[in-house]
């Protein structure tokens, strides 16, 4: 099959609509580096466009009815979006889901500490990274720390201007012979992944100074300047991310380079598809999950039941919930499981199947099959229902491919498609391909995020 470049197929009415999206994913990248800031910003937009909480509508025994918004946020680290259809939920929901959660390094729980008369945060990373890449670049770091009364102090520091940037120093080449003749996966090892935050000791009183005084500088500007005290470490989520704005990328602005595409990329296309919706004839629901990346574990991924309850208490509230109707509504549901591919890199030609490997700019991507070697652990989607969404895409033009990963005994992925499947619905992964996934900064082209865009769109309103 020849691939069809998406540029080629628009008008100039569509380049409008392409840059008016673009603007608004990366202002969405710029304020979501973590799971917890793409809730937040994602509410705050859902609320403005008439999204009420699915929560407060149980408490007060409101009923929903066709046209009716609603969300329900999951721990401040996964949303589950609606938009209540006419038909009766137990002939299946259309589901987009994608996952907000990006690599990045953790800070450990104990983190700080004096070395050669420089302070450090120890870092666990998080997710499938190249740890060579992490180092000597500016990062920021982002998350929460709660204190034991419960307070919770946000941290954003490493973003303005005027913020001061931390980062991950590596060897000078002059004496690093030892170093460039080791394998790339142990140039730099994970418990090597530490900040480095500060230089200066704090002053001495009667001619003697604190033990580790660098040390006891850091934690005295942890205190005055983010009200953060030593303990509060222990009880942080702290996550050390690049630092920067979303760039548009190459000299003709096709492509966009940021961090944390994979896959932020899809959840803000879904998003902004769910808003496409008024009064669907099904259900259609924008699933924003966390813990993606680390196998889709723990209360907030999608192998926590948050789902499976916020879609009950739904169709409780439109007065349709019985343990029947819920099984029901989920063995005929419809799953788009948005994720990113990889995009085929010539560079590394060696390591792909050209001819079944995505292109940039050819358009939202279908991955049939995940999984690695012998397709271990892939959710393999029915052919009747890639050609259902297939002919879904093609009635409103999208430009979409297929692709595998890379070659078969190269290696894979996984995404969060297997697990919606497990109700026995329909699942395929489709997103759009990245360049340079899970390094600090990610490429997409801006046709191909166009393009899933509008595939969403479509799914809701067609489906
Ligand atoms: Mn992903
Ligand atoms: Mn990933």
């Amino acid at each position: 099959m020849e691939r069809k470049n998406a540029w080629n197929t628009y008008e100039e009415s569509d380049l409008a609509g392409l840059n008016q999206l673009i603007d608004g994913y990366k202002g969405f990248l710029n304020r979501g580096k973590t799971e917890r800031e793409c809730v937040s910003t994602v509410l705050e937009q859902a609320r403005a466009a008439g999204f009420q909480d699915l929560e407060q509508a149980v408490a007060e025994g409101k009923t929903l009815k066709p046209g009716d918004k609603v969300y329900y946020a999951h721990m401040g680290k996964s949303l589950f979006l609606a938009v209540v259809g006419q038909e009766p939920m137990e002939m299946g929901l259309k589901i987009v889901g994608a996952h907000i959660d990006s690599p990045r390094l953790d800070l450990k729980q104990n983190p700080l500490y004096e070395d050669g008369g420089m302070a450090y945060l120890d870092t666990h990373y998080y997710g499938g990274i190249k740890k060579y890449q992490w180092v000597a670049l500016p990062l920021a770091l982002h998350g929460v720390a709660v204190k034991r009364d419960g307070t919770v102090i946000q941290v954003v520091i490493g973003e303005r201007e005027t913020d001061p940037v931390l980062g991950i120093t590596d060897l000078l080449p002059h004496i690093a012979q030892s170093q460039m003749e080791k394998k790339a996966s142990l140039v730099i090892e994970g418990e090597d992944l530490n900040l480095m935050v500060g230089s200066r000791p704090a002053p001495e009183t009667d001619g003697e100074g604190p033990k580790d005084p660098v040390r006891t500088a850091i934690l005295k500007v942890l205190e005055e300047e983010y009200g953060i005290a030593e303990e509060d470490l222990m009880t942080a989520e702290l996550e050390a991310v690049p630092a920067g704005q979303a760039r548009d990328y190459g000299l003709d602005r096709s492509m966009v380079m940021a961090y944390g595409q994979d896959d932020r990329v899809c959840a803000y296309t879904s998003w902004q598809a769910l808003n496409t919706v008024e009064t669907p004839d099904r259900t259609c629901v924008c699933l924003l999950v966390d813990k993606e990346e680390i196998g889709s574990v723990g209360a907030t991924g999608m192998q926590s039941r948050f789902f499976e309850n916020a879609v009950a208490e739904l169709m409780d509230r439109a007065g349709q919930y019985s343990e029947l109707a819920l099984r029901r509504c989920l063995s005929h549901s419809r799953f788009l499981s948005a994720d990113v591919s990889s995009a085929f890199d010539p560079v590394f030609a060696g390591e792909y199947d050209k001819n079944n490997a995505a292109s940039v700019g050819c358009g939202i991507t279908f991955n049939k099959y995940s999984g690695s070697r012998g397709k271990s652990g892939a959710n393999d989607a029915n052919a009747e229902y890639l050609a259902a969404v297939m002919g879904i895409f093609d009635s409103r033009n999208v430009v979409y491919q297929t692709a595998e990963y890379g070659k078969v005994d190269h290696g894979g992925g996984g995404t969060i498609s297997y697990i919606l499947a497990r109700y026995g619905m329909e699942s395929v992964d489709c997103g759009v391909p990245v360049l340079s996934m899970h390094a600090p900064w990610e490429v997409t082209s801006k046709a191909d995020i166009y393009e899933a865009f509008k595939a969403y769109a479509a799914f809701y309103n067609l489906a």
